[in-house]
């Protein structure tokens, strides 16, 4: 890598914390070498404290742009100068833009799952979808399948703090898009079954399967599938969750977060260069098969 950088090489960045765990610098690094892109993705130890300093920084050195994660992504908004639709729609930015000093936020997650699918050969548009959380991957999934032409969208959460979420999300979504949208507690078992009966398509984007929650599943057993069914999971710690393993024994076709994770990333890569990543090379490099 220190072969590659000279005195052309441009910055972006990651600001969150913790972050030192992140694998986006290493994915993003690899693909500009494969590309011969002259660019440094580097992740800085930044929290909500320190985040406006760091966004004028960015400014000051003339980055080319920055990822944001937690605990940022719903406070960075405030310092930049425009907000694309989705992440409007979102309240949440998790890749800054900065073009000719005027910082565009961006949220490529919801993007991310969506390229995922299409990826893996599934087509959930004017279809319908079931999809458990609330919560920031949630929110950005559930906006971005409205917004690309999903014809319905059953939100299942528990009644916890991201339940007003939720709500808002359910609103958001209804005033900007034709898309059917409905919230339901998580915790009505049977209206579950219901909603899943007629679905193409049921999303896991909780953080039950992996750790502290690692095991449990929020389907409490595979009688709620039917083999047409398609069953994704935004976690790929551990690459096979409960969910998913169940999902698979019921024998309906599964997808885990791994996919998604490559492909925010792309989309983040592709507002800043203008090109995208080596799909290929980096799902040998990131382990991804689909099943
Ligand atoms: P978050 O903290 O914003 O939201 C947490 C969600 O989990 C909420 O909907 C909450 O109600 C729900 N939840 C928590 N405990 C629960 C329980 N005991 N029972 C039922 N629901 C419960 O988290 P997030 O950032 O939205 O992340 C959610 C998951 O998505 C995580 O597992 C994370 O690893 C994964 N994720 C994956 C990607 C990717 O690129 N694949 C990106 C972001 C997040």
């Amino acid at each position: 890598m220190a072969e590659r950088i000279t005195g052309h090489t441009e910055l972006i960045g990651l600001m969150a914390y913790p972050i030192r765990h992140s694998s986006s610098p290493a994915m993003h690094n690899e693909a500009f070498a494969t590309l011969g892109l002259e660019y440094a993705y580097l992740a800085f130890e930044v929290d909500n404290d320190t985040l406006e300093d760091a966004v004028k920084g960015l400014r000051a050195l003339k980055m080319v742009g920055s990822n944001v994660s937690m605990p940022n992504k719903t406070v960075v908004g405030q310092y930049l100068d425009e907000l694309s639709p989705a992440a409007q729609m979102c309240g949440a930015v998790n890749t800054i833009v900065n073009d000719h000093g005027k910082l565009i936020g961006h949220i490529t997650d919801g993007v991310g799952y969506m390229q995922s699918l299409k990826d893996n050969n599934i087509d959930v548009i004017g279809k319908k979808m079931t999809i458990a959380g609330a919560g920031g991957a949630a929110k950005a999934i559930e906006v971005q399948a409205a917004l690309d032409g999903v014809k319905e969208i059953s939100i299942f959460n528990i009644k916890d703090k991201f339940w007003p979420a939720a709500e808002k999300t359910v609103e958001t979504i209804r005033s900007n898009t034709d898309c059917i949208v409905n919230l339901y507690d998580l915790d009505d078992k049977e209206k579950l079954r219901e909603e899943l009966a007629d679905s193409y398509l049921f999303a896991q984007a909780t953080g039950v399967g992996m750790k502290p929650l690692e095991g449990l599943s929020v389907v409490p057993d595979k009688s709620f599938f039917r083999p047409e069914l398609i069953v994704t999971d935004t976690i790929y710690s551990p690459r096979e969750t409960a969910l998913l393993k169940m999902a698979k024994e019921a024998g309906c076709k599964t997808m885990n977060g791994l996919g998604m994770m490559l492909f925010q990333g792309d989309a983040a890569f592709y507002l800043w260069t203008g090109q995208h990543m080596p799909i290929e090379h980096m799902k040998e490099v990131l382990d991804i098969k689909y099943e």
